[in-house]
C-alpha cells in the first residue's frame, strides 16, 4: 500500500528520554518501513523545547532522500506529520546552518540510503555541513573508528570523511559519507559481541584545530601517564597529536580501546570502543586528559561488557536491520530504552536487557 494511503504512526515525543532522537528514529523507520508519522510534544520536556536546527535539517534531508511530504516542521514546532515515497540513491548535500552534530543528521539518513536501490550497485554520497565535534553527540572520530566498523561487520558498508573540521559556536565543518546499497549476505551470522577476550591496544588521539600542538602533547601525557599509573601495561598504549583543517577552533581527544571479541563459535574478532571529549575554555589540557583516563579506566576495569553506552543505543536500529544478534553492554540508558522501544512500534523484532554476572547487561535483538 503506498505510504500516502497508510494511516499515520502517532508518536509521543516526550516518551521515555523524550529528546532529538525520537524524531531522527523515526524519520528513518518511516523512510525504511514506508510508514507515515505523526510526532507530537516534540522535545517537550527540553529547556527549549521543538525542533532545534538540527532536528529540523533531519526532518528536511529526509524529506528530500524520500521525496515525502511533510506539513508543520519549522524551528521550535512541537509537531509535524512525515509521509515518505521512495527513497532514491543519490548524491546529496546538506548544510545544517549552525554548528549542529553533522553525526546525528547522518544517523538519521544513513539506514535508508543503506536499503535504497537494493538491487544495484549505486553507491550515494551524503555531505553534510556544520558541527563534526559536538558535545552530547558522535564526533566523526567516534563514527569512523567505532560506529562504522560495527556496520560493516553486519555487512553494511558505510565510509566517512572528514572534509573539514567544525567546532561550536561556529561550525562550518563538513563530513562526507559514502553508502553502498546493503546486500544481506548468504551466510551471514548473526552478531555477537558478548564475550570480551584479551585488550590487544589503547591508543590516544588529541588533535588541535587552529589552536596550539602543545595542548594535545599535554592531554596526551596526562592520559597516558593516568593509565600507567592504574596498571596498564605501557607497552600496550600508542600517542598521537594531530592538527586538523578547517574555520573556528577546537580540540578534541579520544581513546581507541581494542579487545579481542570471542563469538559462540569461537571465532575471534576485534571490537574498537571510542571514548572522546572536547577540550574546554576553562579546563586544563592536563584536566581533560585526566578524563579522558578516567573514561577507559570505568570500561576497563568496571565492567567486563564490550560495548559501552554509547554504541549500545546507535547499535540498536542496524541490528534489528541487519537480522538480529546479541551483545553485551555496560549500561542500558534512557537513551537505549527509548530506541528499544520506538523500533518495536515499526519492525516485528523483539529487544530485550537482561542483568548478568560482571556489571553487565546482555542485550538481544531477536527478528
Ligand atoms: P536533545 O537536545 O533533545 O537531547 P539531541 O538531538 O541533541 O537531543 P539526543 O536525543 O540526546 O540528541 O541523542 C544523542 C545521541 O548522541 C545518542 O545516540 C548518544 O548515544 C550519542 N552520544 C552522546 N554523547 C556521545 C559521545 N560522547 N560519544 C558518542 N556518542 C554520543
Amino acid at each position: 500500500m503506498p505510504a500516502s494511503t497508510r494511516k499515520a504512526l502517532k508518536i509521543d515525543g516526550s516518551t521515555g528520554e523524550g529528546g532529538g532522537q525520537i524524531i531522527r528514529t523515526a524519520l528513518s523507520l518511516s523512510m525504511l518501513t514506508g510508514t507515515p508519522i505523526e510526532i507530537t510534544n516534540i522535545r517537550a520536556g527540553r529547556a527549549k523545547p521543538g525542533l532545534m536546527r538540527q532536528h529540523l535539517m533531519c526532518v528536511q534531508a529526509s524529506q528530500q532522500i524520500s521525496n515525502a511530504s511533510v506539513s508543520g516542521a519549522h524551528l521550535g514546532s512541537m509537531a509535524f506529520t512525515f509521509t515518505p515515497s521512495t527513497v532514491q540513491a543519490g548524491d546529496y548535500t546538506f548544510d545544517i546552518g549552525s554548528a549542529g552534530s553533522t553525526s546525528l543528521v547522518l544517523q538519521t539518513l544513513l539506514p535508508a540510503l543503506l536499503f535504497a536501490n537494493a538491487d544495484s550497485s549505486n553507491k550515494s554520497t551524503v555531505t553534510i555541513i556544520g558541527g563534526t565535534h559536538n558535545p552530547l553527540a558522535p564526533t566523526t572520530d567516534f563514527l569512523q573508528h567505532a560506529f562504522v566498523p560495527l556496520l560493516a561487520k553486519l555487512g553494511m558498508q558505510v565510509e566517512i570523511e572528514c572534509v573539514q573540521a567544525g567546532f561550536a559556536p561556529i561550525g562550518g565543518g563538513a563530513i562526507k559519507a559514502t553508502v553502498a546499497p546493503f546486500v544481506r549476505r548468504a551466510n551471514a551470522s548473526r552478531l555477537d559481541l558478548t564475550e570480551r577476550g584479551k585488550l590487544v591496544s589503547t591508543e590516544l588521539v588529541a588533535s588541535v584545530l587552529n589552536l596550539e600542538y602543545d595542548i594535545c602533547l599535554r592531554e596526551l601525557a596526562s592520559a597516558k601517564a593516568a593509565l600507567i599509573e592504574a596498571g596498564m601495561d605501557e607497552a600496550l598504549i600508542t600517542t598521537r597529536g594531530n592538527k586538523l583543517y578547517g574555520i573556528g577552533e577546537g580540540n578534541t581527544c579520544y581513546a581507541k580501546v581494542t579487545h579481542e571479541s570471542i563469538s559462540i563459535q569461537n571465532h575471534k574478532e576485534y571490537h574498537s570502543e571510542i571514548f572522546t571529549l572536547l577540550g574546554e575554555k576553562r579546563s586544563s589540557a592536563e584536566k581533560i586528559g585526566g578524563r579522558l583516563s578516567g573514561l577507559v579506566k570505568r570500561y576497563l576495569f568496571d565492567t567486563d561488557a564490550l560495548i559501552d553506552e554509547y554504541l549500545t543505543d546507535q547499535l540498536l536500529l542496524p541490528l534489528a536491520l541487519a537480522g538480529g544478534g546479541a551483545f553485551s553492554a555496560r549500561v542500558i540508558s534512557e537513551h537505549s530504552k527509548t530506541q528499544a522501544w520506538l523500533i518495536e512500534q515499526f519492525l516485528p523484532v523483539a529487544i530485550t536487557f537482561d542483568a548478568i554476572e560482571d556489571e553487565q547487561i546482555l542485550v538481544r535483538i531477536t527478528c
